[in-house]
């Protein structure tokens, strides 16, 4: 059976990661095991601010780019020793594609340059993974994620034609009979060839779709965390880890902003029964958490999910007219049009409250479709609370300090808006 392992930015950061990961893999050698890699640290916000610079055409496009070329090989030297590995060529090879492209004038969508370039970070991490496998003696083969995973071509948010993408797993299941597989998360390709990637944080969601399409025995994500946390144990210390949580809970749990996981990731396991583990990268040996349709809930522990950076807009009619059915889907689809999620959301007799991300770019498109017809008044900087689960003695403790600007409660879940 196969086994699916994704390494975050965290798990490849630097050469003791990679060396660490290695470390990882060679207690599995009698196994099939694929390989997904994200981009090493910081490296995708890097590739952002390069394409950025060469759309805008700044004079530091080639600082931008250098700094990421030095970063990449000092990692290598690092783990290489010498410059004479073929992973040196490889990886110069990678950057030369990003040079000629750099060399040209900027597509018009933005966001296919975004694609062509950000995607590299992914190609750069895997061929020095990949390579570092051989060096110690674990026989691997890098593969490019774009021949398996087949999207539409909706540059940075690439839509996954499954069926094309299962069509070509049998070939990857053949190379896995023999030879380990590295790839890159978070991309994929369209039926021109060009790289799309799948929005960030996305390559465990890459990772979702090649364990469902393989059937594999699991998907192992390696995080920098014990497992899953009930609470960010930076802000609340005594955070704690769920040994096991149905696919259903992680799934809430994401959606409402847990950012553990990729919220697009349960769904593929699911549909396939592929079974998740969540593994502290640094402790391998710990259990980490289960996430399967067997885990049993444990709704003593409430789940706490803070998001900042919110605004609220509060929405009325300017003729003191109902928000009625009519306006409320018109009101929805000018949110949609506007490429606006919202977290929160609600309604009384004359206006209709909702909680989204902070983006100007995406607000003031809606603020500009709404004005003729409607008042706008909105508040930004909040933070969004989510409680699973709650208690509310212990909802009266996570706020106390705080302004309550909106809440709302299900038997489940609380959800409070904070200043
Ligand atoms: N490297 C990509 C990002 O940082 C994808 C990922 O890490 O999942 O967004
Ligand atoms: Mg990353």
């Amino acid at each position: 059976m196969i086994k699916v392992f994704k390494f975050g930015g965290f798990a490849v950061s630097n050469a003791e990661s990679v060396k660490n990961l290695v470390k990882i893999i060679s207690f599995y050698t009698n196994e099939q095991i694929l390989i997904i890699v994200s981009a090493m640290g910081k490296t995708t916000d890097a590739l952002e601010k390069l394409c950025k610079a060469y759309v805008e055409a700044s004079e530091d496009t080639q600082e931008i780019l250098t700094s990421i070329k030095q970063f990449h090989e000092s990692v290598m030297l690092e783990l290489f020793e010498s410059k004479n590995h073929p992973v040196f060529d490889e990886i110069a090879n990678t950057f030369v594609e990003i040079e000629w492209m750099l060399e040209d004038d900027p597509h018009p969508n933005y966001d296919f340059n975004y694609d062509q370039i950000v995607s590299i970070g992914e190609f750069l991490s895997s061929r020095i993974v990949a390579a570092y496998l051989n060096k110690n003696e674990i026989n691997t083969k890098w593969v490019d994620a774009r021949d398996f995973i087949h999207t539409d071509n909706t540059y940075r948010e690439g839509v996954v034609d499954l069926n094309k993408t299962q069509l070509s797993m049998p070939v990857l299941k053949n190379i896995l009979k023999t030879q380990f597989v590295v790839t890159q998360g978070f991309i994929g390709g369209t039926s021109e060839n060009f790289s799309t990637t799948l929005g960030r944080e996305g390559s465990d969601y890459s990772a979702a779709i090649f364990a469902s399409g393989l059937q594999a025995e699991s998907l192992t994500v390696w995080k920098d965390v014990p497992g899953i946390m009930n609470a960010d144990p930076r802000l609340f210390p005594n955070a704690q880890k769920y040994d096991e949580l149905p696919y259903s809970e992680a799934l809430e749990m994401a959606y409402y902003g847990a950012t553990v996981i990729h919220p697009k990731t349960i769904k593929p396991l699911q549909n396939a029964n592929v079974p998740l583990y969540v593994k502290p990268f640094l402790s391998p040996e710990e259990e980490g958490t289960r996430i399967d349709s067997l885990a049993k809930l444990n709704t003593d522990i409430a789940a706490i999910i803070v998001k900042d950076n919110q605004m609220l807009l509060s929405i009325s009619t300017k003729d003191f007219s109902f928000i009625d059915e009519p306006i409320l889907i018109y009101l929805l689809q000018c949110i949609s049009q506007a490429n606006i999620k919202l977290n929160m959301m609600q309604r009384s007799a004359l206006s209709l409250s909702i909680c989204f991300n902070q983006d100007e770019g995406k607000f003031n498109k809606l603020l500009n479709i709404l004005r003729e017809k409607f008042n706008c008044k909105y508040n930004q900087e909040l933070s969004l609370l989510t409680v699973r689960h709650f208690k509310k003695e212990n909802l009266d403790a996570i706020c106390s300090g705080k302004t309550i600007i909106m809440e709302q409660f299900s038997r489940n879940t609380a959800q409070i808006i904070l200043k």
